[in-house]
């Protein structure tokens, strides 16, 4: 019982110290170490001091409301799962669950600080006995393992997907649990060996039964069969320890997916087709800094050996020494401060979402009630002890007030996912407020609301039959031939959304009928006829409102590769480069920034599938595919298309960041004179637009094609695939609807010299 206690005292005390420290930085001067969070607009390159501050990534908003309301829950959890596991009699051991989840949502180095805070300082409080620091303290290293262990592993694409998949299917499970579960316990079972062969066999084990009937029927074979006895201890806790880690594991993803939208999307993973951000060095000096005392006591303490396993004691300090070296060689963290504005922004919008909503106001009363209460209640306490003379009152008022912290952290902790929530699933009224600054801040500009031209979400022709659906353009059977009608949709993020944009299908037509009939290049294309007056198409009778959105071509078997070509760094391709220094696996020149011009053209191609994502494919790859001929023609082609695009919009004052082809054999095919341009062409859809004004360097350009929702969505927290189709407020609608008229003008127009 006296044990429950102090894990209470203990989690309170934690929580109490996270809780005083956000609510302080709320009211502290606005300089130094605690920086509000700034709009992603302020963003400029960073200056020396700048960058060297972004090296240790002291930033006062991310430690205020983001490393430290998450280390505290997660001591939070370990504190809950060690009671659990008391009052269960040592069935399983639940107290790596916090680390799990810290290391889930801040990454290997908090995660591996959280482990080792939960076991050296809350099980020396559980354990005040003459021989805690015998027991407890050498078992830290195997959390601080546990917390790299699933820290690391957890920064892949396949965990981002499992978590935010809301259907997960039994394989995928199976798959978490084998990698987060089985094989963590192997790996944490590497130290776990060790330790046990210093400081003997009974430590933890002692009055597990499940634990102790496996480990001895271990133990029993592993000597009869003379294995080396590290390997057999590592057998041993291996085994042990696999349902306690699949478990700890599987609670505290249930928790991250269920519980903490704003953690979830936006932390460690970040959004999709954004940079995953790199590591900082405050998690491990701050890891260091932890670690110390501990030690202090492996070194002073007889029982540890030190000048005998100096090298098991010191392991925690090398592997964080190691990465301090690697952190200095790394690259730039740029993209890391670049990350955590965007993120400041974010925030910014879901703290606005919480201080304007009526939650607020109950969440506000509830905390002054809290307060107000605890005040008086210790008051009354402190005032009894002095006159009884009672010095245990003093400390049970104590107790109680820090009690009152970890709820107060907690009610902050449910308030923040709340409000993610609603910015997210939009069920607030606030949330156009949110939408009006995105619109604002997308823009850059408040345009006033104009009439819209009818819309075309779904054409459809009676007469004939449609040949094929695609995300934006419905293909009809002529035989030989197809009629494309180009909708208004918008797919945007691989996702197909109910927005669509009067008269963007129409543009998309005219434009690529343009560049079809007027680049050399071109050719041999697929391009017929836009013009349905004059014969021999003037037989087929379309409907006045597809009339300008109808586009006659020839029917091929289609390539299923799409070829990108890109003359600047922009888009998924900055992002791949801030991350590796590649592009699709193509080495580029250090140090380029954001929409920065390549020394020259890459090609990029990728899969094209109907419903997966794309996925890109080395030139060698397509070459297996499609035969080197062919995918050297295609390369060649490619280029030559870009290059004479460029030239024509560089006239017009554009710059044509990338592109994205499509090529289809002739039924019969007989060689390369049979290979035809296909699709749409140039199109903002199809292609990046920007301003050559605009392009100041260092500064970000506004996006002249299909980005411009892209960003608003990314601005307004929407996941593709999670949540459901967004609205998308009118002045984005006619906007977009604006610039894709004024690009096809710019485009179709003569030049001027
Ligand atoms: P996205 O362009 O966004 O990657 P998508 O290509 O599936 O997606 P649409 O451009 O709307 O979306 O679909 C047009 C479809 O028609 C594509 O599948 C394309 O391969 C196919 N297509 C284009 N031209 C021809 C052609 N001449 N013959 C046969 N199929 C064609
Ligand atoms: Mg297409």
């Amino acid at each position: 019982m006296s044990e429950a206690k102090d894990i209470l005292a203990f989690t309170a005390y934690t929580l109490g110290i996270c809780y005083y420290l956000l609510e302080l930085t709320n009211h502290w001067p606005k300089v130094g170490l605690i920086s509000k969070p700034r709009p992603l607009e302020h963003f400029r390159p960073l200056s020396q001091l700048h960058k060297l501050r972004s090296k240790f990534f002291i930033s006062g908003y991310l430690i205020n409301y983001e490393i430290l309301p998450i280390l505290g829950i997660g001591l939070l959890i370990n504190c809950g799962g060690v009671l659990l596991t008391r009052t269960f009699k040592n069935l399983l051991f639940l107290d790596m669950v916090g680390t799990a989840f810290s290391s889930f949502l801040l990454g290997p180095w908090y995660g591996a600080l959280c482990g080792l805070l939960s076991n050296s300082f809350v099980n020396y409080v559980m354990y005040p006995g003459d021989d805690a620091d015998k027991i407890i303290f050498p078992w830290s290293l195997v959390n601080i393992a546990g917390g790299l262990y699933w820290g690391f592993v957890v920064r892949n694409r396949w965990f981002r997907n499992y978590i935010s998949e809301t259907h997960a299917s039994v394989r995928s499970h199976l798959l978490f649990v084998l990698v987060y579960g089985v094989l963590a316990s192997i790996v944490l079972a590497i130290p776990g060996a060790f330790i046990q062969g210093v400081v003997g066999d009974n430590a933890v084990l002692e009055d597990s039964t499940v634990a102790s009937t496996i480990s001895a029927l271990i133990q029993g074979f592993c000597s009869f069969a003379h294995l080396g006895s590290v390997v057999c201890r590592w057998l041993t806790q291996s085994i042990w320890s696999i349902p306690d880690k699949a478990i700890s594991a599987a609670l505290a993803v249930t928790i991250v997916r269920l519980g903490f939208p704003l953690y979830e999307r936006e932390l460690i993973h970040t959004r999709p087709n954004e940079t995953r951000p790199r590591d900082g060095w405050l998690g491990p000096i701050a890891l260091i800094l932890a670690y110390v005392p501990s030690l202090f006591i492996f070194i002073k303490v007889d029982t540890y050996g030190f000048d005998k396993h100096y090298v098991l004691w010191l392991s925690p300090l090398l592997v964080l020494v190691l990465r301090m070296i690697y952190l200095v060689f790394a690259r730039s963290p740029q993209n890391l401060e670049e990350h955590f504005r965007t993120r400041s922004g974010i925030y910014d919008n879901v703290v606005k979402v919480i201080q304007t909503n009526v939650g607020h106001s109950f969440f506000k009363r509830l905390r002054i009630a809290t307060i107000l209460s605890t005040l008086i209640l210790i008051g009354g306490l402190l005032l009894l002890g002095v006159f009884r003379h009672n010095p245990e009152l003093f400390q049970v008022s104590g107790n109680f007030l820090l009690v009152t912290c970890g709820m107060l952290l907690a009610i902050y902790a449910v308030q923040l996912a709340l409000g993610q929530n609603s910015l997210v699933t939009g069920s607030m009224a606030t949330v156009s407020e949110i939408q009006k600054e995105a619109v604002t801040k997308t823009l850059g500009t408040v345009p006033s609301k104009e009439e819209q031209p009818p819309t075309v979400q779904e054409p459809q022709l009676s007469d004939l039959k449609e040949f094929k659906r695609g995300k934006v353009r419905h293909l009809f059977d002529i035989g030989d031939r197809l009629l494309i009608v180009a909708s208004d949709r918008i797919p945007v993020l691989d996702c197909e959304i109910d927005t669509t944009v009067p008269g963007k299908g129409a543009i998309l037509t005219k434009l690529s009928a343009f560049w079809f009939s007027s680049l050399k290049s071109a050719n041999p294309h697929h391009f017929l006829t836009t013009d349905f007056s004059q014969p021999p198409y003037d037989q087929l009778v379309l409907p006045a409102e597809y009339k300008d959105r109808a586009m006659l071509v020839k029917k091929l078997d289609m390539i299923n590769f799409e070829f990108i070509v890109r003359g600047y760094l922009a888009g998924s391709a900055w992002e791949e480069y801030s991350e590796t220094g590649k592009v699709a696996g193509i080495e580029l020149r250090r140090g380029l920034e954001k929409n920065a011009r390549l020394d020259q053209l890459i090609f990029t191609p990728t899969t094209k599938t109907d419903t997966g994502p794309e996925l890109p494919i080395s030139f060698e790859e397509l070459a297996d595919n499609l035969g080197l001929n062919c995918a050297t023609e295609l390369r060649a082609r490619s280029f030559a298309l870009f290059e004479e695009a460029s030239e024509w919009c560089e006239k017009k004052g554009l710059i044509l960041c990338d592109t994205k082809f499509e090529f289809g054999w002739k039924p019969g095919a007989q060689g390369m004179g049979d290979l035809l341009l296909a699709d749409e062409l140039f199109t903002p859809d199809s292609s990046r637009f920007f301003q050559a004004a605009d392009m100041v360097k260092g500064h970000e350009a506004p996006s002249w094609d299909k980005d411009i929702v892209a960003n608003y969505l990314r601005r307004v927290g929407w996941t593709p695939q999670v949540d459901k189709s967004p609205e998308i407020p009118s002045e984005i609608v006619s906007t977009i609807a604006k610039r894709y008229d004024e690009i096809y003008r710019l485009i179709a127009s003569p030049p001027t010299n």
